[in-house]
């Protein structure tokens, strides 16, 4: 096991789940509080303006002048609607070296992490927004109120139901308000294991050498397509593995999962 020195750089304490993680694979992590929430929040009072693989790469690029480490740590994460309403979130943890060129991704996802949400019209008498959110503080987790036109900044961090009664008032009880999930790593428990499973697939890579240039890094990337048809063997469009792929160099490889054949239903010959 070879050991990295690497500067973890985050705003929301999230050392405390990615460090253990990646110092059981040998590396060695300091910690850099930066002021990530620049780069974008889940609140949505500072919009995102990269795709979250670019967002955590900018983050952990924000710890350069602060230590000699030859390597950058940051994560990202996203939470979307996914299929049956579900939630799905889905993390990424990065490593950046110090000249920037290059970034190796762990990544992993979830339909366990919670997704409260409840719409507070102009008006909404405060016994029943304190009814309605005592579900979205389940399991330690925290809300964050809103206004629709982020007029006012946002209310998070929210621990009861009279935190939250009390930030929809300040928020002005003639406008349309929301009261969701506060996503940040700290005070979202169900998003942490999932960041840890992110780091643990970033030094699973690392510890992956390419077989062209010999780098550490060479991990799954976008899915391979080609599952045969039962009938006629035709490649079809079902996924048959994942493309692996090298950060360096322009190295991939085809790498097959499941080469069962699929129905004829999702034939290109049979079934046009
Ligand atoms: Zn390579
Ligand atoms: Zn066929």
């Amino acid at each position: 096991m070879t050991s990295v020195r690497a500067a973890l750089v985050t705003h929301h304490h999230k050392g405390e789940t990615i460090g253990p993680v990646l110092a059981s694979w040998g590396w060695v992590l300091e910690t850099i509080d930066a002021d990530t929430d620049r780069l974008g929040t889940f609140s949505g009072d500072v919009a995102r303006p990269a795709d979250p693989v670019e967002t955590a790469r900018r983050k952990a690029r924000l710890g350069r002048d602060r230590t000699d480490a030859p390597w950058f740590v940051a994560s990202e994460g996203a939470v979307s609607a996914g299929l049956l309403g579900l939630a799905r979130d889905v993390e990424w943890v990065v490593a950046v070296p110090r000249d920037g060129e290059g970034v190796v991704v762990g990544v992993a996802q979830s339909l366990d992490v919670a997704a409260f949400s409840l719409e507070v019209g102009p008006g909404t008498p405060d016994h029943e927004i304190a009814e309605r959110v005592s579900a979205g503080l389940e399991g330690g987790h925290h809300l964050i109120a809103l206004r629709h036109d982020h007029r006012e900044p946002s209310r998070g961090a929210l621990a009861s139901v009279e935190d939250v009664v009390r930030a929809c008032a300040g928020l002005g009880v003639e406008s349309a308000r929301r009261v969701q999930t506060d996503y940040r790593a700290h005070l979202c428990p169900s998003r942490r294991p999932v960041i840890a499973a992110a780091a643990a697939d970033l030094a699973v890579r690392w510890a992956t050498p390419c077989p062209h240039c010999g780098r550490g890094g060479f991990g799954p990337g976008g899915p391979l397509s080609g599952r045969p048809c039962a009938s006629c063997g035709t490649p079809t469009a079902e996924p048959l593995g994942r493309w692996w792929v090298c950060p360096w160099c322009a190295r991939r490889e085809a790498r097959v999962d499941n080469p069962s054949p699929v129905s004829a239903a999702a034939c290109p010959v049979c079934n046009p």
